[in-house]
């Protein structure tokens, strides 16, 4: 296992164990992997394994074992410790349950017993970029000053709880790929769902949580998740805690421009190993995408200069 970095970049590879690793997350870890060394920082393996529903034992496991076939190394994680223990979200919802209750108290979140079948029935068009429904505020109360108090639904429901959005306010961060970004509040996406209905909380409100308490400089992650991160943004502000650096990339594509997903079968890193592929040349073919990418874009992008601020190129930290 590698030394920690000493420079005071602290990033992360988060995977979330519902099935096999494929291409596509592979390449998004890489590239986490490549900045995080880039920077000569500490990488830190955090599994995202809150949904009771769609996490498995075994997928973990397989996890650390493709990871590990593909040439990661990290200096702190579940396997491995590290000064943030635990890293398993499953075993940390005291402290998002913490941060609810500062949301709750400042009255930024409110109860909604709205079915997934409700908001689809009362949206007709309006979704966020990343095609969410966007919250039509059927339970969203008046004032958003007073805290509202918790209630059931018609049978019973739990509510879930959901942060309200400053409407019409334009959030915005430089990405580090893509450059400055702008997503404006109630028209790119709505009030979002920070606690379950089946009191799981939700990824926006652990990874936020997470990602201050574990001290992320920088958030590397696929590109679908651009909208995701304003709504972050919103939440590391309601919570007073400083938003890290983002680094979003663009996602694997089979060759009919489709994302890959779980149909992709012939794609999870553990078939590719079964297949007799070199974990060596993937690594080498992503590094002249990587290239290649940079070569396409004008001087001064913000990716660019990200890139150069550190202390070698990819290039140079790639044991390939
Ligand atoms: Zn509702």
């Amino acid at each position: 296992m590698r030394r920690s970095g000493s420079s005071g970049y602290r990033g992360r590879l988060a995977p979330s164990p519902t099935g096999l690793l494929h291409l596509g997350h592979a390449r998004t870890f890489w590239l986490a992997h490549e900045r995080a060394r880039t920077a000569g920082g500490t990488l830190i393996l955090r599994n995202e394994d809150l949904d009771p529903d769609r996490c498995r034992p075994e997928f973990v496991e397989a996890l650390f074992e493709d990871l590990r076939w593909l040439g990661l190394t990290w200096e702190e994680g579940p396997d491995v410790g590290g000064p943030c223990v635990p890293y398993q979200q499953s075993r940390r919802t005291d402290l998002y349950r913490t941060a609810l209750q500062r949301l709750r108290a400042a009255g930024q979140v409110y109860p909604c017993v709205c079915s997934r079948k409700d908001i689809r029935a009362a949206v007709s068009a309006p979704h966020a970029a990343d095609d969410e429904p966007i919250y039509p505020g059927t339970c969203r109360p008046e004032a958003a000053a007073r805290p509202p108090i918790s209630r059931s639904g018609p049978a019973g429901r739990p509510p879930c709880w959901r942060f309200r959005v400053p409407d019409g306010e334009a959030i915005e961060f430089v990405d580090g790929w893509y450059g400055p970004q702008r997503f404006v509040a109630g028209r790119d996406f709505g009030d979002f769902v920070v606690w379950r209905p089946d009191d799981v909380p939700a990824y926006q409100l652990a990874c936020v949580v997470d990602d201050a308490a574990m001290g992320i400089t920088e958030v590397v992650r696929g590109a679908d998740l651009l909208v995701s991160t304003a709504r972050q943004v919103l939440l590391y502000r309601a919570l007073g805690l400083a938003p890290p650096r983002f680094f979003h990339c663009p996602l694997v594509t089979d060759e009919r421009s489709a994302r890959l997903a779980k149909r992709h079968a012939a794609l999870s890193l553990r078939a590719l190993r079964a297949a007799g592929v070199d974990p060596a040349a993937l690594r080498r073919q992503w590094l002249a995408w990587l290239w290649s990418d940079a070569r396409n874009r004008s001087p001064g992008f913000p990716g660019e200069r990200a890139r150069a601020d550190g202390p070698e190129r990819p290039s140079d930290a790639c044991p390939a």
